[in-house]
């Protein structure tokens, strides 16, 4: 399926993980990918690589999301590349756990700056892109954590309820332009960012779905792809939960 030819995607975080298969997904069904993240990785060359071999071409971006400026650079460099930009995956994302009594301000800002001023960056730096052409799509990875709480990530999942509520706000601002601002909220996706968890969470966590098994980062790259699709049109502010029914 090529549906997406023609349209140009950028996702943060881009590298691994969720990212990493949603980029790769996009440029499976047609459309040219710039990633951005903080460094390129072996890992990442091979997952461009890959993408150029489909046909489709690639850009990567090192940037800091958090840092505003950067976005501004980064957003103005893949119009330039890549020629537009149609698709911002909001995706790149960091977990600090402490319980409160533990929490350090610097783990406060740093998860707060990248997972939730960073999907501000971007998105400030695409709207005023997305609204002149009168078309574009904003999916920004939320977690089922910013819509339940979870004990050790205040952080995390302040910064995951943020995003619902920046979501919200920006496909009331930008509908009128035709644009479709949407977020993801995973449960427990098996990448880098979970390995370390300690055995018990995860056990709780599968234990916690309805469906008995674990996500993978395709499960999100799928719902991503079709959010950014002719199907998705009439959906936007919307929150899915892709939890294997975890929280519900
Ligand atoms: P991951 O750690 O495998 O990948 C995150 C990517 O973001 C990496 O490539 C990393 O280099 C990049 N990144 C980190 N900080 C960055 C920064 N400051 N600027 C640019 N890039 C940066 O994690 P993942 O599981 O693939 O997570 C992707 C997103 O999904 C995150 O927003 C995460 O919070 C969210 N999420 C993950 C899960 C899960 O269980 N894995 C659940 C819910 C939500």
């Amino acid at each position: 399926m090529m549906e997406l030819a023609g349209n140009v995607a950028l996702v943060t975080g881009g590298l691994r993980g969720i990212g990493a298969a949603t980029a790769l997904e996009l440029a499976q069904n047609g459309a040219d990918v710039a990633v951005c993240d903080l460094q390129q990785t072996p890992e990442g060359e091979q997952l461009l690589d890959t993408i150029r071999r489909l046909g489709r071409q690639v850009l990567f971006c090192a940037a800091d999301v958090s840092n505003f400026n950067r976005a501004q650079e980064v957003v103005a460099e893949v119009v330039r590349a890549l020629g537009h930009l149609d698709i911002l995956v909001n995706n790149a994302g960091i977990n600090r756990d402490h319980v409160i009594w533990k929490m350090t301000e610097q783990e406060w800002d740093s998860v707060l700056g990248i997972n939730l001023k960073g999907v501000f960056n971007y998105s400030r730096a695409a709207a005023p892109i997305f609204r002149t052409q009168g078309r574009g799509k904003i999916v920004s990875i939320s977690s089922v954590n910013g819509l339940r709480g979870q004990p050790g990530l205040s952080n995390y999942a302040a910064a995951k309820a943020g995003i619902i509520g920046l979501t919200k706000t920006l496909a009331k601002e930008l509908g009128k332009y035709q644009v479709n601002v949407n977020a993801i909220a995973p449960g427990y996706i098996e990448t880098k960012m979970t390995e370390n968890l300690a055995a018990d969470v995860k056990a709780e966590a599968l234990k916690g779905t309805v469906l008995g098994r674990l996500g993978a980062p395709e499960d999100i790259a799928h719902v991503v792809t079709f959010l950014c699709t002719e199907g998705a049109r009439h959906i936007t502010g919307e929150v899915i939960r892709v939890d294997g029914g975890e929280y519900m």
